[in-house]
């Protein structure tokens, strides 16, 4: 709890990629005073113990934890490292990934990693280049929909090289959301850029479609999405650790313009029945 509110934070990465390349590294050094301050980060974090009591310092009570297989954008945070770093933290909520060009029968992996204790899944269309709404991953959302497993889904533009911004699209969600009409679907960052009204427009349309708000400046997320108080059930907090702190983040959230209950629901309501997890 901080300040009295329920904190879930849907959007953290490993501070220690199992291989990171340059491009994500030196945005990585760039949100640090200096190179020795950032690798010391990513040394003493890559320690669940060490990175669950920052989480109780700063009062987040449950942290999504996400894999990361972008080899030729970011780099590798592979399935296993994140089921590593989770086991024996309940506070550490595990989301795998899959590479849908390379991997094959993902609704079969998709099951062998539920039984591991992975919670969600993570698919970043713009890193792996692949529509969202590409009957290759229909499989997988089937899977997904049956394990009532929710799907986050990179959204928008991306500081890192190599990122190809037009699969990034929400738009391509309509289709898997009229498809899969049980499947409860992310969009991080809410379209970031040139698409936070096609964002808006898909949770309006679809009751299972969610915007995860890591990576966008608090305070303009009232200009960004129109009416955020009475569609606060659509929206979930997040930061993108370790580019930001997560309880200024949260302080900054809490400070908008919104109902007591609108808050409530962004900072951790909304995640804690979409994670089915308890008080
Ligand atoms: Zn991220």
């Amino acid at each position: 709890m901080r300040h009295g509110h329920l904190l879930i934070d849907f959007h953290i990465h490993l501070a220690k990629y199992d291989r990171l390349l340059d491009s994500p590294r030196e945005w990585f050094l760039s949100c640090y005073p200096s190179e020795k301050h950032y690798l010391d980060i990513c040394e003493a974090y890559a320690n669940p113990d060490t990175f669950c009591k920052l989480l109780k310092e700063q009062g987040v009570d449950y942290g999504v934890i996400l894999a990361e297989n972008t080899p030729d954008v970011t780099g590798i945070a592979s399935n296993q490292s994140v089921a590593d770093f989770c086991k024996g933290h309940p506070q550490l909520i595990p989301f795998c990934t899959f590479d849908p060009r390379r991997e094959k029968n993902m609704d079969r992996l998709l099951e062998q990693l539920a039984s591991m204790g992975f919670c969600g899944v993570k698919l970043y269309p713009t890193y792996n280049f692949f529509y969202p709404n590409d009957p290759i991953l229909y499989p997988l959302y089937e899977a997904a929909q049956e394990l009532n497993m929710p799907i986050m889904f990179h959204t928008g533009t991306s500081v890192f090289r190599g990122s190809r911004l037009k699969y990034g699209n929400p738009l391509f969600l309509d289709d898997v959301a009229m498809d899969f009409p049980l499947l409860r679907i992310i969009m991080c960052h809410g379209g970031r850029g040139p698409w936070y009204e096609e964002a808006i427009s898909m949770v309006r349309l679809h009751q299972y479609m969610f915007i995860d708000i890591s990576g966008l400046p608090p305070k303009k997320l009232p200009q960004y999405f129109g009416d955020m108080d009475r569609l606060s059930d659509k929206f979930v907090f997040g930061t993108d650790w370790p580019s930001v702190d997560i309880g200024k983040n949260a302080d900054a959230v809490a400070s908008l313009p919104l109902s007591h209950k609108g808050i409530q629901n962004i900072l951790g309501e909304n995640a804690l029945s979409l994670l089915s997890l308890e008080k």
